[in-house]
This record gives structure tokens, sequence and C-alpha cells, in this order.
């Protein structure tokens, strides 16, 4: 947490929690836990006594898992984290709990998230877990819809091997990622096909951003020896809960794009 408030200039984890659209479920030893949700609310709950024979190691990582898994199966966050509480102050009190042993890691507990919202070629957000992000988007800001696709990607795949292919698309995330600036955020969609918001002030800014983009990925050494080129369509978000009509606008684009000869950038509007 220390890491993240310093590197993103925060001043506390209600501001990452709101900024990220990220609900944050923090332990606190003895304090207790408190949750952070993404408008930026927080909600202490202190620590309830119990009388434990034994160890209570691996308390915090069952607190989280039954709070991830009440959540799954549609409870609140605050639901799930109070019923969460009392199970595990209920498993500590029985007599042969040996909290120790049963010790779910945190590196578990992560993997799980991650699984559920990365793609694990590129490590960009998957489909899933940038829908859930667009749902959080700052009223105040004005952002656009990029769909970016690999030219002729079958005939790398056809040409180099799956490998090379994978290889390709490994870096195409890593570029994406590298150009992300402010609230941006780049997912991949599927195969070779790319999905970004990008923050801009006017259409002609945000068609600015995905030249240049366009032009990073032509400009870049690949492990292949040929040269890599992306089609990129661009429209404006206006509404993001609609934004499956702002994407298939910039998708429309985006065919625009492959059709007028690819390697370039169109505009849906
Ligand atoms: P266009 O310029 O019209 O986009 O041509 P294209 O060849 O890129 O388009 P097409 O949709 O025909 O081909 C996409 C290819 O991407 C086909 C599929 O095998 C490949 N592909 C999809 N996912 C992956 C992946 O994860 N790894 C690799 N190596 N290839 C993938
Ligand atoms: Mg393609
Ligand atoms: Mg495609």
């Amino acid at each position: 947490a220390e890491t993240l408030l310093a590197a993103a200039g925060f001043s506390g984890l209600d501001q990452i929690a709101h900024h990220w659209g990220i609900t944050m479920v923090v332990t606190q030893g003895a304090d207790g836990v408190t949750l952070f949700n993404t408008a930026g609310e927080s909600l202490h709950l202190p620590a309830v006594d119990a009388t434990v024979e034994g160890t209570t190691l691996g308390a915090g990582d069952l607190l989280m898992a039954m709070t991830v898994k009440g959540v799954t199966e549609g409870l609140s966050w605050e639901q799930a984290l109070r019923s969460a509480q009392q199970a595990v102050v209920s498993v500590l009190a029985r007599p042969d709990a040996n909290m120790a042993e049963g010790n779910l890691l945190d590196s578990d507990l992560g993997q799980v998230m991650t699984l559920a919202e990365r793609d694990p070629l590129t490590g960009l957000l998957n489909r899933r877990g940038f829908e859930r992000q667009i749902t959080i988007f700052p009223d105040e800001q004005t952002f656009y819809v990029v769909v970016i696709d690999v030219d002729h990607f079958k005939m790398v795949n056809d040409t180099y091997g799956h490998d090379q292919g994978d290889a390709v698309l490994r870096q195409l995330g890593m570029i994406l990622s590298q150009s992300a600036r402010g609230y941006d955020i780049f997912s991949r969609w599927g195969g070779e096909e790319f999905v970004g918001i990008i923050q801009a002030r006017t259409e002609s800014q945000a068609l600015a951003i995905a030249e240049r983009l366009r032009q990073r990925v032509e400009g870049a050494t690949w492990s292949i020896a040929q040269r890599i080129t992306v089609s990129i369509g661009v429209a404006p978000l206006r509404r993001p809960e609609a934004f499956a009509d702002y994407l298939a606008q910039a998708d429309h684009a985006l065919y625009q794009a492959k059709a007028r000869g690819r390697n370039q950038v169109v505009s849906a509007v």
C-alpha cells in the first residue's frame, strides 16, 4: 500500500480505491479491518474478540477468501465482509482450528483475482476486467474508445509460427501499457484485438494519441524479421453506461481503416 501511495502521489487508500475503481479490504491485525469502496468511502470494522487456542496465523487470508466468496455469491462487499468476520471467529473458536496449517497464502488469493481479470499472455486487463473498470470513470473528463487490431496477423502466425505470434502480442501489450497516461486503460479484448479508453479533451487530441500509438507500433523492433502494423478505430465515449454502442462505432471505424489499406487511424465521427 505504501508503494502504491508513494508512486501515485495519493494521501490515502481511499483515494486509490476511488481513482482506480478498486474495492479494497485491508486487514489491520488488532485494529480490525477496513473496506474501501470505489466511491472513495471507507467502512471500518473493529476486530472481534475471540479466545483462541493456538495461532491466528492465516486468519486474515481466511477473511479475505470468505469475503471474496461472499461477493461472488451475490452479497454486497459490506455484507460479505461482515459475514466473513463472523465465519473467521467461529473457525477460530473451534478447538481443532489450526490456522497455520490451513493457511491460504496471499498469493493464492491474488492469483484468483488476477486470473479473473487479466489476460495471461500480455498481462493487460481482459475483457471482463476492462468492462468492470469502465463503469467507474470520472464524469468531469472526456474519453474516447479505441479499437486496435493487428494487420495481417494471420500471416505472422503462418510465417513464423504461433509462438512468435504470441511474442508479438506480448510486446504489443507492453507498448500499449507503456503508452497509457492518466486514466487511459487498455485491454486485450480477444485474439489480436485490443480495446482501450483514452482520456482526451477533443476528438483531434484523441486521434493524435491514437496516431502516436500507431507510429510507435510501426517503428518498434520485433523478434521477427518483419514490420508489425495496426489499424485503429476511434469513437467518443459520450456515456460510459452505453459503452457497447460506442465500441460498435469504433469497431466500424476500424473496419474502414482496414478497407482503406490498414496501418491507419480512422475516426467514427
Ligand atoms: P486483418 O489485417 O484483416 O486484421 O487480418 P488478420 O490476419 O489480422 O485477421 P484475422 O482475424 O483473419 O486473423 C487473426 C489471427 O489471429 C487468426 C488467429 O489465428 C490469430 N490469433 C488469435 N489469437 C491469437 C493468439 O493468442 N496467439 C496467436 N499467436 N495468434 C492468435
Ligand atoms: Mg487483424
Ligand atoms: Mg481481428
